[in-house]
């Protein structure tokens, strides 16, 4: 029986914007490590006492739920390392919430019937290369084959699944005709992401592959006239597009030269309970002491999304983005949660 909850109050911004879209992160390692997401040397773990139990994430998603929240995603670090991975879904999925994961698919094939038996239908991999050898030099890890035959299982399993792909010069630029190519028999959605700068992950701009350039190759590859514009999403984060008969299509996420921050509906809770309410953001607001000492996290999170600025923490133009002052206190991606 999903549990209902009577929306009192209504996430909004000083903008209006309304948050109805948590991101969860669960756990704070990986089995990989991607150039782009964890700096070489790792990064300091918080100690597990200091991370949400269980019982908390189905607390403070309570909390969320009252306040409006209609889709959860779990992520992490890599959310299936997570032990009491199916007690956590277990206890999500008692709620009226449209609920999906991000993953980076290598233990996928395991969780598929706990996915089925909770009602999870909606699965992000993560593969950035569909060359063996790249996909070592990316995640610094193997995995390769793993991933790609559990994206073929969870498709072939009748799962909505997308493909998230982070493009970098140098790296895994010369891939994109590839990937859409690749969406030619497939039922699935390929997202282009543009390299954004966190902490520890060397950021540069010149490194990042923008949605012109992804466009502009797809269109020589293919011909423009058989590329086709999707209509837009609400609460779009990617732009959608199609080759002319391809079962499959692909977006761009492009946070960095053209973000969606006007339409933006997204919290973030990471692995040891704080609230990020942009993910360019340095500012946290700790959620997770406060439950445990018995105060008010309601009132938190809705002070946190007021509070959320126009756009990417205030870092409006690429100027500021690549200002290292700028972002330099945000934490890796890895310890956000993507
Ligand atoms: N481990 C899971 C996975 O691999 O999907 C979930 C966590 S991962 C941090 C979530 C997403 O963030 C991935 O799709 C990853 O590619 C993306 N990501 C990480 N660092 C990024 C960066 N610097 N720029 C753009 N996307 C990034």
């Amino acid at each position: 029986m999903k549990q209902q909850t009577e929306h009192l109050q209504v996430l909004k911004d000083q903008f209006g914007r309304k948050h109805d879209y948590l991101r969860i992160s669960l756990i704070e390692k990986c089995n990989l490590r991607c150039k782009y997401c964890m700096p070489e040397e790792g990064i300091p773990l918080t100690p597990s006492k200091f991370l949400m139990n269980a019982e908390e994430i189905e607390s403070l998603t309570r909390t969320f739920v009252g306040l409006g929240v209609k889709k959860i995603r779990l992520t992490g670090g890599e959310p299936l390392l997570r032990k009491d991975f199916e007690d956590i879904l277990s206890r999500l999925s008692q709620f009226e919430v449209d609920l999906s994961i991000t993953t980076n698919g290598i233990l996928a094939d395991r969780f598929l019937p706990v996915f089925k038996k909770h009602g999870l239908k909606k699965v992000n991999f993560s593969l950035d290369t569909l060359k063996e050898e790249r996909f070592k030099e990316i995640t610094r890890r193997s995995g390769y084959q793993k991933t790609l035959d559990n994206l073929d299982l969870f498709i072939r399993e009748g799962f909505e699944v997308k493909l998230n792909i982070v493009l970098m010069k140098g790296l895994n630029d010369d891939e994109v005709v590839d990937f859409v190519r690749f969406t030619k028999d497939l039922p699935i959605s390929a997202r282009f992401i543009e390299f954004m700068p966190f902490d520890g992950n060397k950021w540069d701009r010149s490194k990042m592959v923008s949605e012109q350039e992804v466009l502009a190759e797809v269109g020589a590859a293919f011909g423009s006239e058989n590329l086709v514009s999707l209509p837009d999403e609400q609460n779009l984060t990617a732009r959608k597009f199609q080759i002319k008969g391809f079962l499959g299509d692909f977006g761009v996420i492009s946070s960095v030269t053209n973000p969606f921050c006007g339409t933006c509906n997204r919290i973030r809770l990471t692995a040891n309970g704080k609230i990020k309410n942009c993910l360019f953001s340095n500012r946290e607001t700790d959620l997770l002491t406060a439950l445990r000492a018995g105060e008010d996290v309601e009132n938190l999170i809705l002070e946190s999304i007021f509070h959320k600025k126009a756009v990417r923490a205030g870092m409006d133009n690429l100027e500021k983005l690549s200002d290292p002052d700028l972002h330099s206190d945000n934490r890796s991606m890895i310890a956000i949660g993507g």
